[in-house]
């Protein structure tokens, strides 16, 4: 006689108690710039840090973790994610102003931390205005823009390691460099501490405003992105440096198509969903564009947009 075929036991039944919230097979693309990718076997929304430290302790070492902020920087792949995809949601979202300080969660906005410290009078901290994701985000990303990056204002960052042993990091201990954080990548960031300095209202709001109208101008941000595709190249051997946007445009990449993604018209090193592109789709037309930038100038593009999990078989177009 064949012994019965036992149903498989869903990832979700083998994680630890937690006073949060897990969701089986849940859909990613919705929470994505791109509006792309396959589900996570797993999200899990912590109820707040020491949930979090407790799911970390107890989670088993083989199940694959990833943490998400707004997924601004991402690709979510086809074929969705394997593991469990952790979002910071209401726990993790809360900031405070003191002196010249802004303390944030990882969880909240950047955009939120700008306004938290205008209202508070500290300048410095304009720029975050101008980027889409979150203070974890900012901080796994070294976050910048219009001259200032986190690097210039972080005072320390609290992160929970893999086991959830949590870590206070100062300036020095999150090596940051251009679009980069030296932390460990299985770490996650709850918290940082942001430095500002005294400034008037009014002038802080004027700077926001500068900052608003130069991203209208220069950047498509009412599409379906993932804001810079790949990061500006290092200097050369001849000291000069390349923008990614000028050798993507000088190897006839504005306006590129393949499948529903395209390169942006407005700015070429952002991609574009332009209404039913895959993941794949969005990756193989970067992947062209790197293609024709190390053939033309030997010059080989890295990703900025992180890519996360699984292709699907069988995706792809054509690029036109
Ligand atoms: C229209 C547009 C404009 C943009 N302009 C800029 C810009 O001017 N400057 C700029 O720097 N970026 C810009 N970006 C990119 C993006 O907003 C930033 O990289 C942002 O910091 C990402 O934050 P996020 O919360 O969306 O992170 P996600 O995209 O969700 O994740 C990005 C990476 O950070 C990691 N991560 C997220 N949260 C945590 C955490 N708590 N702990 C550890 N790791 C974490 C993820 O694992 C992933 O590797 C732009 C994006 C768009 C769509």
């Amino acid at each position: 006689m064949m012994a019965a075929l036992k149903p498989a036991r869903h990832l979700i039944d083998r994680l630890p108690p937690v006073r949060g919230r897990y969701t089986a097979d849940a859909p990613l693309a919705g929470v994505t710039w791109f509006r792309v990718g396959g589900p996570a076997d797993v999200v899990f929304r912590p109820a707040d840090a020491e949930d979090l430290a407790q799911f970390l302790a107890a989670q088993p070492a083989d199940v694959p973790l990833t943490v998400i902020g707004v997924a601004s920087n991402l690709l979510v792949r086809d074929g969705g994610v394997p593991g469990v995809v952790i979002r910071l949601g209401r726990g993790f979202v809360d900031i405070t102003a003191d002196g010249e300080v802004v303390r944030a969660g990882a969880g909240a906005l950047d955009g939120n931390a700008a306004l938290v410290a205008r209202d508070a009078g500290i300048a410095g901290l304009e720029f975050l205005s101008g980027i889409p994701g979150t203070i974890g985000g900012a901080l796994r990303m070294n976050g910048g823009a219009y001259g200032k990056e986190m690097k210039d204002v972080v005072v320390h960052a609290d992160a929970l390691d893999a086991r959830g042993n949590r870590h206070n990091l100062d300036l020095a201990g999150l090596g940051f460099t251009y679009r980069h954080c030296a932390v460990a990548e299985d770490w996650i960031f709850i918290a940082a501490s942001l430095r500002g300095h005294p400034g008037e209202r009014a002038a802080i709001q004027r700077r926001m405003d500068e900052i608003a109208a130069a991203r209208e101008e220069s950047q498509p941000i009412r599409t379906r992105t993932g804001g810079s595709t790949f990061a500006n190249p290092p200097p050369g051997p001849d000291g000069k440096g390349h923008k990614a946007w000028e050798l993507i445009d000088k190897v006839g990449g504005r306006g590129l198509r393949r499948g529903g993604a395209m390169v942006s018209e407005k700015h070429c090193n952002f991609l574009l969903n332009a209404g039913d592109a895959s993941a794949a789709d969005i990756e193989a037309l970067g992947e062209e564009l790197r293609r024709r930038v190390k053939e033309k100038f030997g010059v080989t593009l890295e990703w900025e947009i992180r890519r996360i999990g699984v292709p699907r078989a069988g995706a792809g177009g054509d690029v036109a």
